[in-house]
């Protein structure tokens, strides 16, 4: 079978590799749509991809068939169309009896897909405990959203339940690429009042309107602190949602928060050592400001809550698909695309029918 691999450092290429086969719980599936991700471009052109061995098929977005299950798998059949998580952890381990299933065998190991196997951008591809992991698409959701619910969706929304976004409240979220737009509808559902989006580009921030932003923070018209501390009154926000940019975006988001708030990240973040805290923003370390940061929970349950959302018409993902293609090829482009971000761009994805 073909996929699109990571050949080397900032290099990628088609492989033929034979298709991998389903262990007793498992399940091997077909692509019907998939996305490339900005942790793709960390891995290929960044310094995540550093540990991977050469011809690494990438991606881990996808929605797609069943192909072939595993003798132990109960509640999936050849033919089934699922929705595939990004993070597909191994319940059975003791970090996930603890309710952190998503670092199941070491910190961030949720994620086989490219850091531990093949990814989905193939003819094929294979997923660990598929009772666990997969979901079932359920009528009524288009490719185009089902795309958009195993990473962007429940990573975003991770990131306002990490900052513990209360009915009401004010939330101020940073960046607002795909994760950080899903950080805002996550947001709004969950009752925020008051949501501040931090961007720029105009498509991004048209989207952000329509997910519940109910004011854009952009840096070309004043420092983004500034703005945020005018527009709540000097007082900052109850949670800040971190999802894009450097280190230093914590710092600003520990200055915007007030005492007793809280900040979810959900940003991987590269580059750096370190991550820079202004020590008066957080009260001389005494100023009750919780700082979490996490990889979004994976697994099948999530993904059918996440999945009803969309059936019951709460929100629309696939208002974020800005570039769409129809072949198996193009996901290339679309990987290419996702590291050169065009302006215009907020999402590609490929959906094949
Ligand atoms: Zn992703």
């Amino acid at each position: 079978m073909k996929g699109l691999a990571r050949t080397g450092k900032g290099q990628i290429g088609w492989v033929e590799k034979p298709r991998p086969s389903a262990g007793p719980r498992d399940a091997i599936v077909r692509p019907l749509a998939f996305a490339p991700c900005t942790s793709e471009i960390h891995m290929i052109w960044g310094e995540m991809g550093d540990f991977m061995p050469p011809d690494r098929i990438m991606g881990h977005e996808a929605v797609g068939v069943v192909d072939e299950v595993g003798s132990e798998v109960c509640d999936f059949s050849t033919g089934d169309r699922v929705i595939v998580p990004a993070i597909t952890p191994t319940f059975g381990r003791v970090p996930a009896q603890r309710g952190f299933a998503q670092h199941c065998n070491g910190m961030c190991s949720g994620m086989p897909f490219c850091t531990a196997k093949d990814g989905v951008f193939a003819e094929y591809f294979h997923v660990n405990d598929a009772d666990a992991n997969l979901a079932h698409l359920p009528a009524g959701i288009s490719l185009e959203q089902a795309v958009m619910i195993g990473d962007m969706m429940t990573t975003g929304f991770y990131g306002a339940e990490l900052a513990d976004v209360a009915l009401g409240s004010t939330v101020a979220v940073f960046g607002i690429g795909p994760v950080g737009l899903m950080g805002v509808a996550g947001a709004h559902l969950l009752g925020a009042a008051q949501i501040l989006a931090v961007g720029s580009r105009p498509n991004a921030v048209k989207v952000a309107r329509e997910f519940g932003a109910t004011e854009i923070i952009d840096y070309h018209n004043g420092d983004t602190v500034q703005q945020i501390m005018d527009l709540t009154d000097g007082e900052g926000v109850d949670s800040a949602v971190t999802a894009g940019g450097d280190v230093s975006i914590i710092g600003q988001a520990v200055q915007v928060l007030k005492p007793g708030g809280t900040l979810g990240n959900v940003n991987a973040m590269e580059h750096a050592e370190n991550i820079p805290i202004p020590l008066a923003a957080w009260g001389s370390g005494l100023g009750d400001k919780t700082i979490r940061g996490g990889l979004c929970p994976g697994g099948r349950a999530r993904m059918e809550r996440m999945a009803a959302l969309v059936k019951h018409g709460r929100l629309d993902p696939s208002l974020m698909l800005t570039h769409r293609f129809t072949n198996f090829a193009d996901i290339e482009e679309a990987l290419i695309l996702m590291h050169e971000k065009p302006r215009d761009l907020i999402k590609p994805a490929v959906i094949l029918e």
